[in-house]
């Protein structure tokens, strides 16, 4: 899986996630995870 935040590849089992419109992402760290959490919509193609 890949970090849509950084772009860096992350273990599957990373517990660092987040869900938005139906799909699961996954984060390398903390700061990833709130950067993705604020604006979602910055880091997702739809
Ligand atoms: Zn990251």
């Amino acid at each position: 899986m890949k970090d849509p935040v950084c772009k860096m590849d992350v273990e599957g089992n990373s517990k660092l996630r987040s869900s938005y419109k139906g799909k699961t992402y996954l984060f390398c760290s903390v700061s990833c995870k709130q950067s993705f959490d604020k604006k979602p919509e910055n880091y997702v193609k739809s």
